[in-house]
């Protein structure tokens, strides 16, 4: 699958206020600094995209863009939203505003019809940290389908990123029968694009969609 163009939408503050739940969609979330952005431009090949949303009083609101990917070999063009929510886990944000993050994802993640998969987004550097295993754990809860991307996996040697994605598939492991798929991604040397956007693909055309 191609991008054939990546589109900044609208920053909604609300689930109900997002656009018209009409196309599919796929969702990005992680801790700040996860390499989010990053990997949002990396899949859109387009360097300045979520930018837009990094922009003042846009991070802590549901970001959509609408992409155009054409397939391969058919050629046959999909039109679906990408959607950077805002990162958890700021220590530094005042417990008022962390509540109304959780509340605002919670709604956005449990109530949008259209979303077919959330890329849940961990630094392959770091062992397993409680803050991301709590989330994934809520999203089994939840029932929510996601995928995990291992990013910056350039900044460490591939046996330490195989072992870090190890630990923290074995730290899921203690609470869930069936391991969810990942990735394993850099930005910086455009890793896992291909296999992301095959997952997509695939979901485009499989899940159901009315
Ligand atoms: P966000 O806060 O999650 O959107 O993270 P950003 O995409 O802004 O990335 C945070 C920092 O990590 C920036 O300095 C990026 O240049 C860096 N970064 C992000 N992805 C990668 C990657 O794949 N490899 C390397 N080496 N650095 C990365």
């Amino acid at each position: 699958m191609n991008i054939k163009s990546a589109t900044y939408v609208i920053s909604s503050p609300s689930v109900e206020q997002c656009p018209s739940p009409e196309k599919r969609e796929y969702a990005f979330i992680g801790r700040s600094n996860v390499g989010k952005s990053s990997l949002i431009n990396m899949i859109c090949n387009n360097t300045k995209l979520a930018k837009t949303s990094a922009s003042p009083g846009k991070t802590q609101m549901i970001n959509h863009f609408l992409i155009e990917s054409i397939d391969e070999p058919t050629h046959k063009v999909h039109d679906w939203y990408l959607v950077d929510l805002p990162g958890y886990g700021y220590a530094k944000v005042a417990l008022g505003k962390r509540k109304q993050w959780i509340k605002m994802i919670e709604n956005y993640i449990r109530k949008r019809e259209n979303l077919v998969n959330l890329f849940v987004l961990i630094d392959s550097r770091h062992t397993p940290q409680e803050i991301d295993i709590s989330f994934i754990n809520q999203l089994g809860e939840w029932k929510i389908p996601f995928a995990i991307v291992f990013t910056k996996a350039d900044k460490s040697t591939q046996k330490e990123v195989a072992a870090s994605v190890k630990a923290f598939l074995y730290a899921l492991g203690a609470d869930w029968a069936e391991l969810p798929p990942y990735f394993v991604s850099s930005a910086v040397k455009y890793r896992g694009r291909k296999e992301i956007l095959s997952f997509i693909d695939e979901a485009n055309k499989s899940v159901e969609f009315k």
